[in-house]
């Protein structure tokens, strides 16, 4: 019997998170014949495209944080305005129904967008073969058949480490995942891991109404943060009512009487405390186990992250590798998409390199902490000559007019050339503000550039304004 010819493509995608879809679509826009491969389900059972960080992270965070600012809003800042509002209360199930709903909608206009540009979107998981092939078993079926293509895309993302020592149970020791989909407030909550996925999750719950306690084994605190920006967010948590146990590390969590026992060694000792729930944030592992047939000898490194070049190529001809499965750049949702955008833009014959140098990056807690360039911990340790200029936002007109004060701004700059190295945020709209800078620094903008560049009146970006203008009195 003849052998049945497999499917071929251009690109074949696999994974439709950020990185996986933004280069499926731009792939298709550069004429090339494009396959995305996902195997998403939602709690419904059905096909949901955007990866973990639309359907479990990110975007659902997002979406929640929200609705808790609103709630502890009403609850705790009304009466300053002269605003009197009674019987708050929280609805969980609406509050997660909403939260759906957009999660819905977002990956629908994923879906709309491969539809239009004419991508062959499968719902199945995929294995990558060898010669380019890959192998797809479509879900709750063991048949499998074969796609070809002439370039491989490997965008399958990133899922939650497991603790030996607080083994999951979904009810009372729980992922990240299902700490977005709770159906009420627990009364006292515990979070393994004070990262950002800790601090989201803790921001969340905390404003809704839980007690909460973070768990991190460090001594410092959100240690990749400029240390400054990071002792006034330690201040401003806690003042929130965060618990913040640094130098701590879980060893133990048991179920018992419909709570958990979580056990833990600080410098003082072995401790234990009871609480309601247990949300296990200790860090993302790439999702590399089943990815590629040993035939297909991909490279892994001993923590499962792909081998690749700086520019996303793997050590397989035709094969490249973005987003969470590598180390090029931290686990974040913009690099990913950098880097889809880069590898099609590659395959098709331009070459955009990602500036991984500027990265911005952002906390999603309230106030929010952004960031893009070098901390003065960095610099500092590496010896370069550096000026700095800060600005509080208790000092501006609009963050006293919307009563959100609390919160900085700090601007690096080399103490020669006066070029902006660093810019640091906490703050509301921190994520908005930090745009500012970014583009300033991939212009090579000085501090000075930033200080004559006109700032509306009054707005929360006349604090980035302000710490320029505190640098150049240094000059
Ligand atoms: P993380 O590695 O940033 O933090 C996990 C923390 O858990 C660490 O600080 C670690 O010391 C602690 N920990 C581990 N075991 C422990 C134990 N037994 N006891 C106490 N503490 C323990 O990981 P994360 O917060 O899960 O995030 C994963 C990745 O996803 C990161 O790269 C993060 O940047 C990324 N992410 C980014 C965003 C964003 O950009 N807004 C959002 C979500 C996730």
């Amino acid at each position: 019997m003849a052998k049945k010819q497999a499917q071929s493509f251009d690109v074949i995608v696999i994974g439709a998170g950020p990185a996986g879809y933004s280069s499926a679509i731009r792939c298709a826009q550069l004429g090339l014949k494009t396959a995305c491969i996902d195997s998403w389900c939602d709690h419904k059972g059905k096909r949901s495209l955007g990866g973990t960080y639309l359907n479990a992270g990110c975007i659902a965070s997002i979406a929640l944080l929200e609705s808790a600012k609103i709630y502890h809003s009403l609850k705790h800042n009304l009466k300053q305005h002269g605003i009197q509002a009674e019987s708050v209360a929280v609805d969980i199930a609406q509050m997660m129904q909403r939260k759906n709903s957009i999660v819905e909608t977002l990956s629908q206009q994923i879906a709309d967008s491969f539809a239009q540009h004419k991508i062959d979107c499968i719902q199945a998981e995929a294995k990558l073969l060898n010669e380019r092939q890959v192998e797809i078993t479509p879900l709750n079926k063991t048949a499998s058949s074969i796609l070809e293509a002439k370039h491989i895309i490997l965008a399958s993302g990133s899922s939650p480490i497991d603790l030996s020592c607080a083994p999951i149970d979904s009810e009372f020791i729980i992922d990240s995942t299902m700490a977005l989909n709770l159906g009420a407030v627990p009364k006292r909550l515990a979070i393994i891991g004070a990262g950002v996925i800790g601090l989201e999750l803790a921001s969340i719950w905390n404003r809704l109404g839980a007690e909460t306690i973070l768990l991190e084994a460090q001594e410092s605190f959100l240690s990749m943060t400029d240390q400054q920006i990071a002792l006034e967010a330690y201040r401003i948590y806690s003042e929130q009512g965060l618990e913040l146990r640094l130098g701590t590390r879980v060893i133990a969590a048991k179920k018992g009487n419909k709570k958990v026992t979580v056990e833990f060694q600080d410098s003082e000792g072995t401790h234990a405390l009871r609480v309601d729930k247990l949300i296990v944030a200790s860090g993302r592992k790439p999702n590399t186990e089943n990815l590629a047939a040993a035939e297909a000898d991909l490279l892994l490194d001993e923590n499962g992250y792909v081998h690749v070049d700086e520019n996303c190529r793997t050590t397989l001809p035709g094969v490249y590798a973005i987003g969470d499965l590598t180390l090029l750049g931290p686990m974040i949702a913009h690099k990913g998409i950098e880097e889809g955008l880069f590898v099609a833009e590659q395959i098709a014959g331009i070459y955009n390199p990602v500036n991984y140098g500027l990265l911005p990056s952002v906390v999603f807690t309230d106030p929010e902490i952004a960031w893009v360039g070098q901390t003065e911990q960095a610099l500092r340790a590496m010896g370069e000559p550096i000026k700095i200029g800060t600005y509080p936002l208790i000092a501006t007109a609009r963050a006293q007019a919307a009563g959100q004060t609390e919160g900085m701004v700090k601007i690096i700059a080399h103490a020669e050339t006066d070029v902006l190295i660093g810019v640091h945020i906490i703050g509301p709209q921190a994520s908005e503000l930090i745009a500012e800078a970014v583009l300033a620094m991939e212009f090579s903008a000085s501090s000075e550039d930033l200080a004559r560049t006109i700032h509306a009146h009054p707005t929360l970006a006349k604090a980035l304004h302000g710490a320029a203008l505190a640098l150049k009195t240094q000059r």
